[in-house]
């Protein structure tokens, strides 16, 4: 839609040039920022137009390899990620672009960054960079940059943890996330709808067994255990969970009811020696209809209803 009230749009070309005046927005894709009114909204900084690389190899301040996504690269360009041959975690990439609403008409567009940025419950790309334990490198104002894992960067519906002024620049994945055994589950109210909740799991090449809830919880919610957890001692976690949401797209008893099933199926197919030739991801299940799994056993979609997946 037209934003009436935007009178310039900005293209820096150099850090020093993104300075916010009053009114003024960070840009990504503006799939979002486009697509509602935007009260108080004079004008946008297009981060588009400083040309960062959409996603580099390279080493993190803590040593770690990582592969670094530019807040800029759309979802389609992440898709296009090459794998290496280890990379188990690799198809989450998939399932994440997947669990959006948005089509892939607006993967070319929608950036990784900005999805994070608006901090929606279903911000799926969330979602994938919590699972995989990425942080967000923050540009701050006085020149200087800081990092915070992206589990705690949403902080609740629309809400990130970026002070005025602030943008964020990178996601930094590190290689180890994508060497680790992934799981996946994810329901809606119909077929195609708005996550009601998606819950993942990641199995570390430490031992350490992380789950990370999204869509269904305000915020993302990561309960981490040093080893893939007794079924109590996962239900204990999830019952301290206080933040179930709630919208049209699922009241938070059903997501919460549907969050501790997923989370417990994932701790026992985790808990499973894996199986498969290495870089040969272990084919999960899966209660989204448009995921790849769903889409390769070539049946017609499944109707997920609120009483129970399939
Ligand atoms: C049909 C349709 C379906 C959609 N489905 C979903 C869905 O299921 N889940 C979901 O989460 N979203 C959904 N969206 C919303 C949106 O498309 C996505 O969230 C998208 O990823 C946003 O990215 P963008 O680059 O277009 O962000 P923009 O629209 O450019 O920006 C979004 C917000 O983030 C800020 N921002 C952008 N980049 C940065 C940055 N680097 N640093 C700081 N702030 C920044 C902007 O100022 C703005 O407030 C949908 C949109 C449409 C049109």
């Amino acid at each position: 839609m037209d934003l009436t009230t935007v009178r310039e749009i900005r293209t820096p070309s150099r850090r020093d040039e993104i300075v916010f005046a009053p009114g003024e927005r960070p840009l990504g894709g503006g799939t979002w920022l486009f697509s509602e009114r935007q009260p108080g909204l004079t004008g946008l900084v297009d981060l588009t137009s400083l040309g960062w690389t959409p996603v580099e190899r390279g080493i993190a301040a803590d040593g770690r390899d990582v592969v670094s996504v530019a807040a800029t690269c759309t979802i389609a360009e992440l898709l296009r990620l090459p794998a290496d041959a280890d990379w188990v975690a690799h198809p989450l990439i998939d399932r994440c672009a997947n669990s959006l609403l948005a089509s892939f008409k607006i993967w070319n567009v929608a950036t990784v960054g900005g999805n994070v940025a608006l901090g929606l419950p279903a911000g799926a790309m969330t979602s994938l960079m919590a699972t995989l334990d990425a942080t967000a490198l923050v540009w701050t104002t006085d020149g200087g940059e800081r990092r915070q894992p992206v589990s705690t960067f949403v902080t609740g519906v629309v809400q990130n943890a970026l002070e005025p002024g602030e943008v964020l620049r990178a996601l930094e994945v590190p290689v180890d996330s994508l060497r680790s055994r992934t799981g996946f589950r994810r329901i809606s109210l119909s077929p195609l709808g708005r996550s009601g909740t998606l819950v993942t799991a990641r199995l570390g090449l430490d031992g350490e067994f992380v789950v990370t809830v999204t869509a269904g919880t305000t915020r993302p919610v990561q309960l981490r255990f040093d080893e893939v957890p007794g079924e109590r001692a996962l239900a204990d976690a999830l019952a301290r969970v206080d933040c179930w949401y709630s919208d049209p797209h699922g009241d938070p008893d059903w997501r919460r009811a549907m969050s501790v099933r997923f989370a417990d199926e994932l701790r026992v197919e985790l808990g499973r020696p894996a199986t498969g030739a290495p870089g040969r991801p272990v084919r999960e299940t899966t209660h989204d209809p448009r995921s790849a799994a769903a889409r390769a056993r070539r049946t017609p979609p499944t109707t997920t209803t609120p009483g129970g997946a399939r």
